[in-house]
Formats: structure tokens, C-alpha cells, sequence
């Protein structure tokens, strides 16, 4: 499935101020530039909320139902500054409708239900493409992009996540453990301390070592149970890297968080510290 990666094409500068307001002086740019954001914000949440996006939400996003009111009042403002702050594209002749955007950013915003939205600021850019597609990469800097492989999906530590559209309806009607939109912004989250190793921010040098001791530990097992040929309730898709156990075991959280919390505890309990949900209890 997909790759993680630095792109070479397709990236564009995080958080570019597009115009310079005057001579001010440097230190004074960042600041302006967040003020000038939230009070966008402000005034795009109290806007009302689209009510062809309800119907996307009820429709098509499983766990939208099933949220508190006060979760899912959360989760339509960051849909909301989600959409309005990035950039759709759409690729291989798709046009991004508003179904595709409520449908992308609520899987996307779920996993930051308690965290800022401004966990994403590093991406700029989501590109759809109608199903899978051909995968072009360069052997080195400013060399040709050569075909290397059919994908349903990239997520790019410079800015942009690729995703197939199809894949994305497929899995949510099928509802088998797998999420493309779930995996695919888990590696964002993975990527926000720049480094695609399975170990996203945390808290303490106390979390980062039980983090690593756990995944260490469940990673094997999943290896063990997949060279014995017995079932495995993570996708063995995970065993290809540190980076995709963790995208396997955020879809697993989220899908089936209750036969997680039975069968992998350990697993679901730090993954309930990090995302600060208790799904087994919540879908
Ligand atoms: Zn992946």
C-alpha cells in the first residue's frame, strides 16, 4: 500500500506568508500571521455549518453518529478549518467535491479529536486521485520520475498526503480494519517530529521508552503470529516498518478498538494515552 517519503514534485512551503506586509520587521511576521489565522477561524466558525456536510458526516463517516454532542461539535470546527486551510487537489481528471473534502477531513480530524488542529500545519496539500494510481519517483534529486508501482495512497513529510478516492469509499462501506484516510494522516501524525520511525511527539522521556519497549514487543509478536500462519488482528501490512506498524495499528485502534483492547492491551493502552480516546468504549 502506500509509502512514506520526502516528495520531490509535489511539495510547497509550509505556512508561506504569499504577501509580505511591507518592511516590517521579521520577528513580527509569525506573529501577524497567527493573528491574521485565528481571526479567520473565528469567522469561519461562526458561519452555521453546511447542511449538505451533515449529511456527508451521517452518511458516509461511521463514528460521526456515535460521538458526544460536544465531540461532535469539535469535530465539524476542525473539519471546517481543516478544509478551508489546506488544499484539495484533485489528479488524473477528478474534480474535489465538498463530499470527498467532509469525508477526508473528518477521518483526518478524528485522530485529533483531542488535539489542535494545528498538529497538521506541516501539511499543505491533499491530493485525490479517483482510485489507484501510478506511483512516479525520482532515483535522485532533479533526476527523471520513473514509474515505480501502483498505490492507493502516500503521506509525504513535506506538506502533501495522496489519496484514492475510491479506496477511501471502498473501505468505509466494506468496513474490514482497513481505513487509507485513517492510515494515511497516522503517518503525518508519526511525521511531526520531522522523523518517520513509528514514534510520534510525546509527552516525556518516560513515554518514548514505554513506547518503544511495547511496539518493540507487539511488532514481534505480529511477526511471530505471521511466520506460524495463525490470524493476526493487525494487518501484517504493518511488518514492512516501524512507521507502517504504527499506520496498521492507528486504523486498528480506530476500527476495531474493542477486540484491540482484548487481544493487544498494551497496545490499546498507549495508544489511548496518545490519542486520548478510549474507542473500545466510544464505536
Ligand atoms: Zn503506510
Amino acid at each position: 500500500m502506500p509509502a512514506i517519503g520526502v516528495p520531490s514534485r509535489l511539495g510547497r512551503p509550509i505556512g508561506r506568508v504569499t504577501s509580505s506586509p511591507g518592511n516590517l520587521p521579521p520577528p513580527l511576521l509569525p506573529m501577524l500571521y497567527t493573528w491574521f489565522k485565528r481571526r479567520r477561524r473565528r469567522r469561519l466558525l461562526n458561519e452555521a455549518f453546511p447542511d449538505e456536510w451533515m449529511l456527508y458526516l451521517d452518511k458516509a463517516v461511521r463514528f460521526y453518529p456515535q460521538l458526544t454532542p460536544e465531540d461532535q461539535r469539535r469535530l465539524r470546527d476542525d473539519l471546517r478549518v481543516f478544509i478551508a486551510e489546506k488544499h484539495w487537489v484533485g489528479c488524473n481528471g477528478l474534480e474535489v467535491n465538498d463530499e470527498m473534502r467532509v469525508v477526508i477531513a473528518a477521518y483526518a480530524c478524528l485522530l485529533i479529536l483531542r488535539k489542535s488542529i494545528d498538529v497538521y500545519n506541516r501539511l499543505d496539500t491533499i491530493l485525490v486521485y479517483p482510485d489507484s494510481y501510478l506511483a512516479l519517483e525520482s532515483a535522485f534529486p532533479r533526476s527523471e520520475p520513473v514509474p515505480i508501482g501502483w498505490r492507493h495512497g502516500e503521506s509525504w513529510s513535506h506538506g502533501s498526503i495522496v489519496l484514492s478516492w475510491n479506496t477511501t469509499v471502498d473501505n468505509i462501506r466494506d468496513d474490514e480494519g482497513e481505513n487509507l484516510v485513517l492510515h494515511e494522516f497516522a503517518h503525518q501524525l508519526d511525521m511531526s517530529d520531522r522523523f518517520a520511525d513509528g514514534v510520534p511527539r510525546l509527552g516525556s522521556r518516560q513515554q518514548y521508552h514505554t513506547w518503544k519497549e511495547i511496539m518493540a514487543a507487539e511488532y514481534e509478536q505480529l511477526y511471530d503470529d505471521a511466520r506460524s500462519g495463525r490470524p493476526t488482528l493487525l494487518d501484517q501490512y504493518g511488518l514492512s516498518d516501524e512507521a507502517e506498524f504504527f499506520a496498521v495499528a492507528t486504523e486498528c485502534f480506530f476500527l476495531r478498538g474493542e477486540e484491540m483492547e482484548e487481544r493487544h492491551p498494551r497496545l490499546y493502552e498507549i495508544l489511548t494515552e496518545f490519542y486520548e480516546l478510549d474507542t473500545a468504549k466510544m464505536f
